[in-house]
């Protein structure tokens, strides 16, 4: 990594002047920084000096309750799968719907991505952290360290974005109101297990000191060099910043002092997902019985539709998530690529913001293929009280996956790095 100073004195990549006894150093992952955060600042909210991103969040957090919280949710996740999700009746027939039924039928109805997303997104990726959660945090628990400890931590953390419960639970509340002006539907007891679930896992990451549970994994030993630093993108470890790839010697993740190609991964899936952009929105995304009359909607419909069944503020949600996101995400990523390719020292605090944001919420985007995959099983009665995916929802679907991933791929340092070598 190439050192660049701006005026003022800022070492871009390198260690601030001032050192403290009491502090430890970190990276700031949005705009490269490293500095020292006081020691005793550690039970607080730290932010970045320069971007004001967060960089440490030790707040109101336990191990034991996130361990309890973790443990909790995964115990429920048994029920979820096994009991009763949805049940709705039409012409003296029920139809009984649990957490994985969609996989199979939205696989029948050849919409083979939406089954494998909601297969990964719903049922593999939120056991799978669960279960790294709590195993991490009951071995540091009895104070063991066994070598797959950083790994299994380092899969909690990487399948953040990808593990969609909390989203699932909102197309579920979606979907039963549009269900229940339809059809009598029913709530039942493996979704409920599911909602407190969803609850305890949004507890255990929010009392979950992350910074800390690397520490305690593995503590850092300070860099005896004068050369700039890079931090590891999945632990935080930093290390000197050598030309080339480097092994985390504490998660064996992959270092480099910049994401690889960075700018073509990004831009290539931003026009990708904006080429897909116009089907998702244009053609029919679902069909759902209205009246006892087959109906097929588009995203926007699917927003007036519920106006008009005066279901105002989930209508707001779906506009939001289903329409704003996706197209704020992409203009969002495409003013950061734009700003790392000429330079732009002005806005920088915005656009970081801007990037943090898009890469916190566009995972909400996905509420409407969810949303489907809730009715769809419980609407298989007969041609006219039929629920069905259509292909927009393999569009929408690929919008938002490719548009998360460019976001993941961009590294939004280099906005930073093209202002200091303007300037
Ligand atoms: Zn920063
Ligand atoms: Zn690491």
């Amino acid at each position: 990594m190439v050192e660049r100073v701006l005026p003022g004195g800022i070492a871009w990549g390198a260690k601030p002047q001032v050192e403290t006894q009491c502090a430890h150093e970190v990276q700031c992952p949005y705009c490269g920084l490293v500095q020292f955060v006081e020691e005793s600042e550690r039970s607080h909210v730290t932010y970045c000096a320069r971007c004001r991103s967060r960089l440490e969040h030790c707040a109101g957090t336990s191990t034991d309750l996130s361990l309890a919280c973790a443990l909790s949710a995964l115990l429920l996740f048994i029920p979820a799968w096994t009991l009763p999700f949805l049940t709705s009746e039409a012409l003296g027939a029920t139809r009984t719907s649990h957490l994985a039924s969609s996989v199979t039928i939205l696989w029948q109805q050849d919409q083979h991505l939406l089954s494998v997303v909601v297969c990964l997104f719903l049922l593999v990726f939120p056991v799978v952290r669960f279960v790294s959660l709590t195993a991490v945090l009951f071995t540091l628990r009895i104070d063991k360290h066994p070598r797959w400890l950083a790994g299994a931590f380092r899969v909690y953390n990487s399948l953040q974005t990808w593990s969609m419960p909390d989203v699932f639970l909102l197309g579920l509340l979606i979907a039963y109101e549009r269900l229940r002006s339809s059809i009598p539907t029913t709530i039942g007891s493996g979704a409920l297990c599911f909602m407190a679930a969803v609850v305890l896992g949004v507890i255990a990451r929010a009392t979950l000191n992350k910074v800390g549970t690397w520490r305690m994994i593995a503590a850092e030993q300070r860099v005896q060099s004068d050369e700039p630093l890079m931090a590891c993108q999945s632990c935080g470890l930093l290390l000197p910043a050598h030309p080339g790839r480097q092994s985390c010697p504490r998660c064996g993740a992959t270092v480099r002092p910049r994401k690889p190609h960075s700018f073509s991964i990004a831009l290539a899936l931003l026009i990708a997902s904006g080429l897909f952009y116009l089907p998702a929105n244009l053609y029919p995304i679902a069909t759902i019985p209205i009246g006892l009359k087959p109906t097929s909607y588009t995203v926007l419909g699917g927003v007036v539709d519920l106006l008009e069944s005066h279901l105002f503020g989930l209508a707001l949600i779906v506009f939001t998530a289903s329409f704003t996101i996706p197209l704020l995400k992409m203009a969002g990523l495409a003013w950061c690529i734009v700003s790392a390719l000429c330079p732009a020292p002005t806005h920088l605090i915005v656009k970081t913001r801007v990037y943090r944001v898009i890469e916190e919420v566009g995972r909400w985007s996905m509420v409407d293929p969810l949303t489907i995959s809730c009715f769809v099983p419980v609407l298989q009665f007969n041609a006219l009280i039929d629920g069905q995916a259509r292909d927009a929802a393999t569009a929408f679907t690929a919008v938002v996956i490719l548009t998360t991933i460019a976001v993941k791929a961009f590294d939004p340092r280099l906005m930073w790095d093209a202002a200091g070598s303007h300037r």
